[in-house]
């Protein structure tokens, strides 16, 4: 592999550049706007630190968060104090220092938008306005919205069934807490993440379920109970892939000169919308796998790692968002259960922090109810 085109310098492509780059490939990443403000909260948990380390030690401006507040409407609050934070990062200054990175990696960084992709002429290749770059394979980390796939059903752009709309602000204000409220019976959530000069407040929720005047009304009321300030805040609203299971079990992620990565592989996890950390991780793996000259080991690879954790997610999101549990919604009763019972609490922030992956959270959680009920018990006992 001498060349690779990457459509997109966001996390997943800046990072598959940098490491190609640094292995000896010549690759030109093309974005159109290369470091902006993508709409986002910039939460990066446990795993993203620890894999990629310089986004905990590097000097970049970055916010770190050790407390989160839940709530589930009037009175339904509780408080996790998470081991280790979550670290915020405004996503102008994350995309930039990773394409910085990649630049001094020896990627060549060009901004334009790229209009059509053709993979069935031997060598791939791709137009940007007037422009034509040829290569060896061309990697596709355009993100949610990316339509420049190559033809054939089963790496088709994603339907609406698969997307979750966000709308939101970056409201100029302080905070050391993240917040989060859901809504009994609601798929999705309302957020409060602080950054370092600013938040960013959003919801999230399914897009074929609620129109975009719904989710509004919504983080309205959100911004008038946590009393934030309207006068400066800027609106944004993006997609969030949050793929159902046969959409991730049909989805080809490689052809034999292109390849799909982050959100633009559908790489999110469906509960919670964390999607950075998967696009760094499915950069560098495509990048393992191309400089080792085994592109074709990156589906399996990829799935053993974390493609089963999210397809796990996949069964979650609707379950946990829209079901009961002892007659109320299984949102509430976790807001209402990590407010009384400390087992419950720490579980749950090891979730938040990425600590507790979802393949043994049930089985922990049904081990730990009696625990949980009596803590429960003795807490309402003292009220
Ligand atoms: C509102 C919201 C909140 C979120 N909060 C979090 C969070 O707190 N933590 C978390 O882990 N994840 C969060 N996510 C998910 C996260 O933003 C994505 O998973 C992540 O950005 C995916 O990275 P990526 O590199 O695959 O794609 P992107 O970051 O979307 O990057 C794609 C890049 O491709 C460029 N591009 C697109 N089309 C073209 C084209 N035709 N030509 C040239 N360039 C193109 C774009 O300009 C962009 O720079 C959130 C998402 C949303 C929408």
């Amino acid at each position: 592999m001498r060349e690779v085109i990457i459509v997109g310098g966001g996390p997943a492509g800046a990072v598959c550049g940098e490491r190609l780059a640094a292995a000896g490939t010549a690759v030109t990443v093309i974005d159109d706007h290369l470091a902006w403000e993508k709409p986002c909260g910039g939460g990066l948990t446990r795993k993203a630190l620890r894999a990629f380390p310089f986004l905990l030690d590097g000097p970049y401006p970055k916010k770190l968060v050790r407390e989160v507040e839940l709530s589930a409407g009037p009175g339904v609050r509780a408080r996790l104090w998470l081991d280790e934070p979550i670290v915020i990062y405004s996503r102008c200054v994350l995309n930039g220092l990773l394409l910085e990175r990649a630049r001094r990696a020896g990627c060549r960084i060009v901004r334009a938008r790229v209009t059509a992709l053709e993979t069935d002429s031997g060598r791939p290749r791709v137009w940007a306005g007037a422009e034509k770059f040829g290569s060896d394979f061309v990697v596709l980390a355009a993100g949610a919205r990316n339509r420049l796939l190559p033809a054939g059903e089963s790496s088709a752009p994603l339907s609406p069934a698969d997307f979750e709309q966000t709308v939101g602000y970056y409201v100029p204000a302080a905070a050391d807490v993240i917040k989060i409220k859901f809504v009994p019976g609601f798929w999705g959530y309302l957020w409060s993440f602080p950054r370092p000069d600013h938040l960013s407040v959003g919801i999230c929720g399914k897009l074929k379920k609620y129109s975009t005047a719904t989710l509004r009304r919504y983080l309205e009321d959100f911004i008038d109970e946590e009393r934030l300030p309207r006068a400066g805040a800027r609106f944004y609203s993006h997609l969030l892939p949050s793929p159902r299971l046969e959409t991730i079990r049909r989805r080809r992620l490689l052809g034999p000169d292109w390849a799909l990565v982050g959100d633009a592989a559908a790489l999110v996890d469906s509960v919670t919308g964390e999607g950075i950390y998967y696009a760094l991780r499915s950069g560098e793996l495509l990048a393992e796998c191309l400089t080792a000259g085994r592109a074709r080991d990156y589906p399996l690879r990829l799935h053993r790692e974390f493609g089963a954790e999210l397809e796990r997610t996949a069964v979650l999101a609707p379950r946990f968002f829209t079901k009961n549990f002892f007659g109320d919604a299984i949102t509430t009763r976790t807001v209402e259960f990590a407010r009384r019972s400390p087992t419950f609490r720490r579980t749950l922030a090891r979730v938040f922090s990425g600590e507790q992956d979802y393949r043994t959270l049930e089985p922990r959680l049904w081990v730990q109810l009696p625990l949980t009920l009596a803590e429960i018990g003795w807490n309402l006992a003292r009220e």
